[in-house]
């Protein structure tokens, strides 16, 4: 029998999570994997470039309990010991329905297709956000920046922002990232003993100027300013304006603005929803394709809870739907499998952690077994993290 070419997009947490419940076996010993060659039904591809980021780690950077080298995972062994063939490639355009995958070097033709290629940012969104801002969100090289202009001053003014994409009725950007850097800020700056010489700001046009909460307690514990209802009409050299004009002085901004899915969306053959994500069903389905799917940052939701956010534990859910049901609708029945929707998140404040939840069906994190706020849930943070890198880089 000929085996069914399946195409997977992006190596972050979606594609990965989507192969570790697409495959029979999450963990492959090597004679399994020759027998998987020889008997499964699928002839597997991976485009990517070939580096998986544990992006939930990025913020710990300011510690110096994390670096470009821990958190980053070659993939090419992973994918060798499922026998999933690798292209170190960018996707530049999709074609056919979703049948015809064209990257910078060549075309790749398939019977199923999997996108995991993760957020844009809405750099656009407020001027001078490229030239005058940085952002955990960016990726390492944008932390390791921040972090080098950081280490310049002896006080100062920093301002962190972030603004969301509510379009699509879900909440598409980085507010917790954000909250959880500014403690870390706070945290590694009592640390060095100079605390007392900056000033640190919170700023977020979708926060209200009133707002109460556990992560305003948080933030006000800290001593940091919040600016709660404020955006910027523009980032300029040393800080930002107002909508009036006024110039607000910074030495650093960090600025995370909302979130796409990338331009390949748009220049693509790929449905696109209202607030630029592709366009999805509850099955992880892209709308009006046949055998497409998606899960992911880059991917939008049917039906959403409004506090729903871009995360890695929901891309997880998301992808194990999309590959349960690729399944499905290659064995020529009906995708069956939605996703719970859930916000679990831990807030690593460096001495202190918050674990933020909620879900549709108001079960508890983990049966309730960790208390809310607590330091040990920095370790547990920490303890995920080593596992599943643990298992990308040997199982
Ligand atoms: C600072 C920070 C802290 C976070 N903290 C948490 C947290 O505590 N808990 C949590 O659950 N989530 C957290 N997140 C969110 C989480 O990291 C994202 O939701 C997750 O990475 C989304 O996975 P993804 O696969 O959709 O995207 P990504 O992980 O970004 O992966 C996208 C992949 O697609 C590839 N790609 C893109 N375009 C193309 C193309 N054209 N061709 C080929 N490949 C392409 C990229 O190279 C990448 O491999 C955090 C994010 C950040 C930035």
């Amino acid at each position: 029998m000929k085996k069914k070419k399946i195409i997977i997009v992006g190596n972050g947490f979606a594609s990965l999570f989507f192969i570790q419940y697409f495959l029979l076996l999450p963990v492959l010993p090597v004679f399994v994997s020759w027998l998987y060659k020889l008997f499964s039904k699928h002839e597997i591809t991976l485009i990517g470039n070939g580096q998986f980021i544990y992006f939930p780690s990025i913020p710990d950077f300011i510690t110096g309990h994390r670096n470009r080298e821990k958190i980053t995972v070659d993939i090419e062994p992973y994918l060798k010991r499922r026998n999933i063939k690798f292209v170190d490639d960018m996707v530049t355009d999709i074609q056919d329905g979703g049948r015809t995958v064209i990257t910078t070097k060549g075309r790749y033709s398939n019977d199923a297709l999997f996108l995991g290629i993760g957020p844009a940012f809405l750099k656009n969104d407020i001027p001078g956000t490229v030239e005058y801002t940085y952002s955990p969100c960016s990726g390492i090289d944008d932390m390791e920046r921040f972090l080098e202009k950081l280490n310049t001053l002896k006080q100062g003014t920093i301002y962190l922002g972030f603004k969301l994409n509510k379009e699509d009725g879900f909440v598409a950007g980085r507010g917790g990232q954000i909250y959880e850097t500014a403690c870390l800020l706070d945290y590694e700056l009592k640390k060095r003993g100079v605390r007392e010489h900056f000033n640190i700001h919170l700023f977020s046009p979708n926060i209200e100027v009133n707002e109460k909460g556990a992560i305003t307690d948080l933030l006000l514990e800290r001593n940091i300013i919040l600016d709660y209802g404020y955006e910027p009409k523009e980032f300029i050299e040393g800080g930002m304006l107002d909508a009036n004009g006024t110039f607000r002085q910074a030495d650093i901004v960090l600025f995370s603005p909302g979130i796409v899915a990338p331009e390949l969306a748009v220049k693509s053959c790929l449905p696109v929803s209202v607030g630029g994500h592709i366009d999805v069903d509850q099955y992880g389905q892209v709308k009006g394709l046949e055998n497409v799917f998606s899960a992911g940052d880059c991917a939008n939701h049917e039906h959403p809870t409004p506090w729903l956010p871009h995360q890695a534990h929901m891309a997880q859910l998301r992808s194990q739907a999309a590959a349960k049901n690729m399944r499905e609708v290659l064995n020529k029945d009906e995708a069956t499998h939605t996703y719970r929707k859930e916000l679990s998140c831990i807030l690593n404040m460096g001495n202190d952690g918050l674990w933020l939840h909620a879900a549709e069906d108001n079960k508890p994190p983990l049966w309730n077994l960790f208390p809310k706020r607590s330091k040990k849930l920095v370790t547990l943070k920490s303890a995920f993290e080593k596992l599943y890198l643990l298992y990308l880089k040997y199982l």
